[in-house]
């Protein structure tokens, strides 16, 4: 099918509510949380990251930044750290920018419209509906790719989700079966009947409430559904990233460029389009500058892969030790406590906690 369909909207609706009233044990700090400030943590932490992983950071935020003004006033390299781990770090970014925007333009309160909701800093449709129902009970349907696979597993909608004409049908659908008494529970409902039931790999359609009408189910059809227009080609990059060391101390600099990582804190980094030895990293003229003189090859790391939405990262780490430091960049080379209070992107936090390179320098 791939017009919007028109059958069986009730049925949807009144059995998925039925199930979260009898059967849905799904538990999470936020549920049933009403204050928009913790709403929107909440979401802006669980893009891209997994329930389990999302709720130790939750938990952390909540606790250091119990109100949107502790937020706001908080350092920004603290907050960086805080969020360590958790990746695409534009999040983190845009939660400050909003914190500070609240606090400084709104007298520190949360808008409560959806239409003034959405022009936050990193808030978006889904963003926008999801803090509008559960802390104002505002009928704004949620729509992401969880509930666009229930959605299309039940209906059989065969319309790309990643084009025009599928997110304006499932769009207009989530609206149509949004329970506009009672939206946050309606939204809650599917969210956690997407997670929990009608799961990407393995959906639990023997114990499903939806069975007897899903069409996907029907049709034998469930791994079709959703379906997208584009696969997207990674791009794949290579990093080599040289720890210099001199005096225990190493050479760290901050990503300030447009790309991805941007404000965090790295090694040395040579980037490469392919994979290359040793000895091309070592001749390149960036290498030979920076160390400007003397230095002993102390050893290299296995490879490190990091896997973000649109690229992988491959990363090799290279351990170099300097004879003397770097005339021109004497302020870049910090101890290791130091450096263990910076915030680095995954990849190399799982140097730090992996490497015996690293740990052996403790
Ligand atoms: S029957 Fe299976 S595919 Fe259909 S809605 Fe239920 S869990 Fe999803």
């Amino acid at each position: 099918m791939s017009a919007k369909p028109t059958k069986n909207l009730l049925f949807f609706t009144e059995k998925l509510l039925d199930w979260n009233f009898y059967k849905n044990k799904r538990e999470m700090p936020w549920k049933f949380e009403k204050d928009p400030y913790k709403i929107w943590l909440s979401e802006i932490i669980l893009q891209q990251t997994r329930v389990e992983q999302g709720t130790d950071y939750y938990n952390k935020f909540i606790k250091k930044y119990p109100t949107i003004q502790k937020l706001a006033n908080a350092k920004e390299s603290e907050v960086f750290k805080m969020w360590e781990g958790l990746g695409y770090y534009t999040r983190c970014k845009n939660l400050i920018a909003t914190a500070k925007f609240i606090s400084d333009n709104l007298q520190g309160v949360f808008p409560n419209t959806f239409e003034d909701i959405i022009l936050l800093k990193g808030i978006g449709p889904y963003t926008a509906s999801a803090i509008a129902s559960f802390a104002y009970n505002l009928p704004y349907a949620v729509v992401d790719g969880n509930v666009m696979r229930v959605l299309s597993r039940f209906f059989g909608i065969s319309t790309p989700i990643d084009s025009t004409e599928g997110k304006k049908i499932f769009n207009e659908l989530a609206m149509q079966l949004l329970d506009k008494k009672s939206p946050a529970l309606y939204n809650q409902a599917i969210m956690d009947f997407g997670a929990t039931v009608c799961k990407p790999m393995i959906p639990a359609c023997t114990n499903c409430c939806l069975s007897s009408k899903c069409v996907a189910l029907k049709e034998e059809k469930i791994n079709e559904y959703p379906v997208k227009a584009k696969r997207i080609e990674k791009k794949h990059r290579w990093f080599y990233y040289i720890i210099i060391e001199h005096n225990k101390t190493f050479y760290i600099q901050h990503r300030t460029k447009k790309d991805i990582w941007q404000h965090l804190s790295e090694f040395f980094l040579i980037e490469k389009e392919n994979e290359v030895d040793i000895n091309t990293i070592l001749k390149t003229q960036e290498f030979i500058s920076l160390v400007d003189g003397k230095y002993s090859l102390i050893d290299m790391s296995a490879q490190y892969s990091q896997v973000l939405t649109h690229q992988k990262i491959n990363s090799f780490f290279i351990h170099v030790a300097l004879h003397k430091k770097t005339p021109t960049e004497p302020n870049m080379y910090l101890d290791k406590k130091i450096i263990s209070k910076l915030a680095f992107p995954k990849i190399i936090t799982q140097f730090f906690n992996e490497s015996k390179m690293w740990k052996a320098k403790d």
